[in-house]
């Protein structure tokens, strides 16, 4: 006779690592309908997740502190998920088994992974404080405020951005607005890679966001910089004093991911199928920036891994009720809005591109709206 006090079957317990843009619609279609007969936990290093989507026009003036950020407890309430807060640094992919840098483990039956890209600083490491990695992006909001505060009266006060893709160029040109009217004569630089800013994007947006940078000053520079104590150095010997940096240099795979025995491309990003599903484990999933797909090329940005959230959420439930996992197939094109800072915005979609202040009014429009679709008002809390 099975004794009813102890269940013959263990409950499972599905874990998503990481609470930003790729799980959101998880724990959306979780709160939806709930997973019955599992435990769900989120494992995740900060109880907010910044909308990047926001951040240059948070930085540009354009909304208030906090309006930018998704609070995660009220979501993992609805969702029926116990939250911990805590940042992973091991996965042992064989045992399946988390580390937490506090020490404590955490085991899983089914996990998913997206704890998004990290910044390589290294370069610029000897800039000490004067240096601001966009990552972790809560970090990077808490630091603004600062920088406005030196600025603030000064002359000739002078950023620079190393990076140029999308983040970089909205924070180049966000920054330049917000200086505008608190400081004279401040200098923005974007210091990008040879191949120059927004590769992956057609000519024509390329063209829009030049004229653009040199119609707001924005000096741009080209070659792979050092920091030394208070200056960025060109490969070309040209000096370049900096009060502040912004490092925007694009995703860099976690290094814990490396000893997880998950399967890795050469720069030591997750391989993932168009399932999501890692190809060398068949319980762990991982999307956003921390993946390489190896059935085709996608970028490691916020639009993609939004929408492979609702994949994600699919694909988890499929694999608890053995069904057939679903795939991610990007759309052929892609649409940006890159924020100009100044309330306008530039279109770029295929080899099309435009720009005007009523793209703004529509970004600003998205963006609030999916914000507030991840906003749980106290009302609804009750
Ligand atoms: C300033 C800026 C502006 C951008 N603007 C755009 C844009 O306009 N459009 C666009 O498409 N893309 C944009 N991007 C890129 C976009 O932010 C990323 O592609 C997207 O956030 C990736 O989503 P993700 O779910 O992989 O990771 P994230 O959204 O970064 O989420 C990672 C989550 O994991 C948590 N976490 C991190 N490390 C750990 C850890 N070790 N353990 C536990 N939890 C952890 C974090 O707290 C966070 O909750 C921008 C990026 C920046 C920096």
């Amino acid at each position: 006779m099975p004794d009813d006090r102890f269940p013959t079957k263990v409950m499972q317990r599905v874990v998503l690592a990481g609470g930003g843009h790729a799980h959101l619609a998880v724990l959306d279609d979780w709160a939806r309908t709930p997973l019955y007969g599992v435990e769900t936990w989120l494992v995740t290093s900060d109880r907010f997740t910044a909308y990047s989507g926001m951040v240059p026009g948070w930085l540009a003036g354009h909304y208030r502190a906090g309006q930018q950020l998704i609070d995660l407890r009220p979501l993992a309430k609805r969702a029926g998920v116990r939250l911990v807060i805590g940042t992973v640094e091991g996965l042992d992919a064989n045992r399946n088994q988390l580390t937490l840098s506090s020490g404590e483990s955490v085991s899983f039956d089914l996990l998913s992974l997206a704890v998004g890209g990290e910044v390589d600083t290294s370069p610029l490491a000897s800039l000490g404080d004067r240096l601001l990695p966009v990552r972790p992006m809560n970090a990077f909001v808490a630091r603004w405020p600062l920088v406005l505060k030196d600025a603030a009266g000064r002359h000739g006060f002078s950023l620079v951005i190393v990076g140029g893709g999308a983040a970089g160029v909205e924070l180049a040109l966000a920054a330049e607005y917000a200086f505008r009217s608190i400081s004279t004569k401040p200098r923005v630089l974007l210091v990008t890679s040879e191949n120059g800013f927004l590769t992956g994007h057609a000519r024509a947006t390329i063209a829009r966001v030049r004229a653009e940078l040199e119609g707001r000053h924005v000096e741009v520079l080209y070659g792979d910089v050092v920091g030394s104590e208070d200056a960025v150095l060109l490969p070309t010997g040209m000096v370049i004093d900096a009060d502040y940096v912004i490092a925007a240099t694009g995703s860099k795979a976690p290094r814990w991911l490396k000893a997880s025995g998950l399967a890795l491309d050469r720069q030591g990003f997750i391989e993932v199928g168009s399932d999501l599903l890692s190809v060398s484990h068949d319980n762990i999933f991982a999307a956003g920036d921390i993946v390489t797909r190896t059935d085709r090329e996608v970028a490691r940005s916020g639009v993609h891994a939004v929408r492979s959230g609702p994949v994600l959420a699919v694909n988890l439930r499929a694999k608890l009720n053995g069904q057939i996992l679903h795939q991610y197939i990007p759309r052929r094109r892609t649409l940006y809005l890159l924020a100009t800072g100044d309330k306008r915005a530039i279109l770029s979609w295929g080899a099309f591109a435009l720009s005007g202040g009523i793209l703004w009014r529509l970004k600003d429009w998205i963006d609030r709206r999916f914000v507030r679709h991840h906003t749980v008002t106290a009302e609804q809390e009750r």
